[in-house]
């Protein structure tokens, strides 16, 4: 008779390194290794084709990585017939076959996942051991304790602590070169003349045919979903993330500071990393990233304030997001705290606006699956915040549509962020602003048929409009608050009769006129 099996390991779509947590004191001669392709991780928001693609590829390669290090695997793959819905039915079905006597689990990227698989181990009777992720410098108990006692939160508290503990940037106990922050030298926005040809373009990672064969499966299966896969060149294996990641550090990060605010149609990368989804699948850890650009720094090849603006993204906002959703969940996903209730317009989903810079975010983001932070926060996410979006719309659009959404980094983003839905956990205002804003980051303005100056009329922006509508409408709430001192003053000022245009303006816009 068989041995009877001791442990599944179960690893999920964004837990693919074989140095996982889950693995430590793996045995191949009484463990295996359980992974699982459904249909619900791909419809239960209607997530696009390139995060399907990402996702089902950089599984596929993983599966041939664990068995190539001799791990039993128990593979489902989405088409084959028996396969089930969701990750718990599968799960319940292969513990009926395998009869395993413990399930474990790393820590995974979503809560509701985790509420799953517990039910499922609960009902078999089956210890389920959740492990740590090591894929992050802190746990969620490191952040429940930064946070305990704290009237408020900031990201920048947390991220020194962290920058102190892990003697990240520091020399003899200071932070390296005198400051924490070196932002006042960031931020710049290109010249009329942009990014210029020599822009370095990320190394591109053409399909091979496991990545086809996934490529052809969601165009079959998922063909009526958002997004586009011609493009399609994510890393995919761990060895194609540490190319991404060099190629990084030597040619894009010296420059990723000034011009991490900037937008310029056509060009999604700019000197960004483009490592979030390797990052997020597991394929890099955060400490090899972190390492990676502070030892440029100190070799004087990347100025101090390209590379701590770099790492404070890593350390600093990747850590404080993480901590704010496993400590906040699952009351956090149902903030509103701005009570918006508008339905997320249509051409979120192609594109299709008169509006040039949503319609550059948004055509890049169904084409890559790809949008830079600037582009997130204040392009989409701005206007869904200025039109009144219901947060849980805005969650389920950024969730659908990029190649790194998971919802511990995802939502807190997105709803607190971007949508102020947490009522200034996340972000200590509103990042609200009018076109002018997007004029002065990009040339988009130029070639739209809307003026970022004008509030109401024929041609008046409707991020402008929709910015003194949203004041108009939050003027109360926010008469007191330090960091909208100025912008409420302004509103202050406005007429009654221009009041009444501005929204009928607003109006207008929200129903599409
Ligand atoms: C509304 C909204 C939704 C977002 N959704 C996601 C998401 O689903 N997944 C995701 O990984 N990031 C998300 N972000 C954060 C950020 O926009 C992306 O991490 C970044 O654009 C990824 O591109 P990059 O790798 O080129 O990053 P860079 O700009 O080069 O930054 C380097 C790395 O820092 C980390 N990072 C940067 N900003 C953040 C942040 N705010 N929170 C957490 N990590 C950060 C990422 O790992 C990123 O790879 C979101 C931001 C907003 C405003
Ligand atoms: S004018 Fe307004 S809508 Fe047009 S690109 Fe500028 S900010 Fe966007």
């Amino acid at each position: 008779m068989a041995e009877p099996l001791r442990q599944l390991v179960l690893v999920l779509g964004d837990q693919l390194d074989l140095d996982a947590a889950a693995f430590d004191g793996f045995d191949p001669t009484q463990d295996a290794v359980w992974m699982a392709e459904v249909a619900e991780e791909s419809t239960h928001v209607w997530s696009s084709q390139p995060r399907i693609a990402v996702f089902l590829a950089a599984m596929r390669h993983f599966a041939v990585a664990l068995r190539q290090s001799g791990r039993p695997l128990h593979y489902r793959r989405l088409d084959e017939a028996t396969t089930r819905e969701s990750l718990a039915a599968q799960l319940q079905a292969d513990i009926a076959t395998l009869q395993p006597q413990a399930l474990v689990l790393t820590r995974p990227g979503d809560w509701r996942v985790l509420q799953a698989l517990q039910a499922v181990a609960t009902k078999a009777g089956l210890p389920l051991v959740l492990r740590e992720d090591r894929h992050f410098f802190t746990t969620p108990a490191d952040f429940a304790a930064h946070a305990r006692g704290r009237k408020g939160l900031r990201m920048e508290y947390f991220y020194r602590e962290l920058r102190k503990r892990f003697g990240v940037l520091m020399d003899a106990g200071q932070p390296l070169g005198g400051d924490w922050n070196y932002d006042a030298e960031n931020r710049e926005a290109f010249g009329p003349a942009g990014p210029g040809f020599d822009l370095p373009q990320p190394p591109r990672f053409e399909p091979d045919a496991l990545t086809r064969e996934a490529i052809s499966l969601v165009r079959e299966r998922f063909g009526s979903h958002p997004g586009r896969l011609d493009s399609f060149a994510w890393p995919l294996t761990r060895a194609q993330a540490l190319q991404a990641l060099d190629a990084f550090v030597r040619e894009r990060l010296p420059l990723f500071g000034p011009y991490q605010d900037a937008i310029w149609p056509g060009e999604p990368w700019l000197y960004h990393a483009q490592l979030s989804a390797a990052l997020n699948l597991k394929l890099l850890t955060p400490h090899e990233v972190v390492a990676a650009a502070e030892a440029e720094v100190r070799a004087g090849r990347v100025p101090i304030a390209s590379g701590e603006g770099f790492i404070r993204q890593i350390l600093g906002w990747r850590e404080y997001v993480r901590g704010i959703y496993w400590t906040r969940m699952p009351a956090y996903a149902e903030g509103n705290a701005l009570d918006a209730r508008h339905d997320l317009p249509g051409w979120y989903w192609t594109g299709d606006t008169d509006m040039a810079c949503l319609r550059d975010a948004i055509t890049q983001t169904l084409d890559h699956g790809y949008a830079h932070h600037i582009q997130r926060l204040m392009v989409t996410g701005l206007f869904a915040l200025l039109y009144g979006v219901e947060p849980a719309q805005v969650h389920a659009w950024y969730l659908s549509v990029y190649v790194d959404a998971v919802e511990w980094v995802e939502l807190p983003n997105t709803l607190g962020m971007s949508q102020y839905a947490d009522g200034g956990l996340m972000a200590s205002k509103p990042y609200i602003a009018s076109g002018k804003y997007i004029s002065r980051q990009s040339p988009l303005c130029g070639s739209c048929r809307y003026r970022p100056e004008e509030r109401v009329g024929e041609r008046a922006c409707p991020f402008t409009t929709l910015y003194w509508d949203f004041l108009l409408r939050h003027e109360q709430r926010f008469a007191d608050h330090p960091r909208l001192a100025l912008q409420v003053r302004g509103v202050a000022r406005v007429g009654d009769a221009e009041r009444e245009r501005i929204r009928t303006q607003a109006v207008a816009i929200r129903a599409g006129r």
